[in-house]
């Protein structure tokens, strides 16, 4: 979706670190890291939000969303330590980037309720 700030690093027209890639999705880091370990999964087709998915894409879109999330937690060593998962959605619930994302928060304790 031209204008979209994840579309333009899927496309590679502006650079970010990397984790993870695969055809349905990446994995960057957070330019503005709120943990010592903040990740973005993004799937590569543009939605703004998880409601806005159509049934008939949401199976193979999620699928490979959790399947890049899946891969990041093990390969980086999250999963032995904690963490948490965020997305915001909307702009009341804190969302700034109106393109679906995960976040993956670790490696500092976590308050709850969040914010
Ligand atoms: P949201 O606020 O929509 O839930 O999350 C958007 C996230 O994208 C924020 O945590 C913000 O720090 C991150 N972000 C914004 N611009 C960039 C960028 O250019 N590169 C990277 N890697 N992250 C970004
Ligand atoms: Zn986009």
């Amino acid at each position: 979706m031209s204008g979209c700030l994840f579309c333009k690093i899927i496309a590679g027209e502006i650079p970010a670190e990397k984790l993870y890639e695969d055809e349905k999705a990446i994995v960057i880091r957070d330019i503005n890291p709120q943990a010592p370990w903040h990740f973005l999964v993004i799937p590569k087709k543009h939605y703004s939000a998880l409601h806005e998915i159509p049934e008939h894409d949401a199976p193979t879109l999620l699928c490979g969303l959790m399947n890049a999330l899946h891969q990041t937690l093990n390969a980086t060593g999250l999963n032995s330590n904690g963490y948490r998962l965020v997305v915001n959605s909307g702009a009341s619930a804190g969302q700034t980037v109106f393109h679906l994302h995960i976040h993956i928060l670790g490696g500092r304790d976590m308050q709850w309720p969040p914010g």
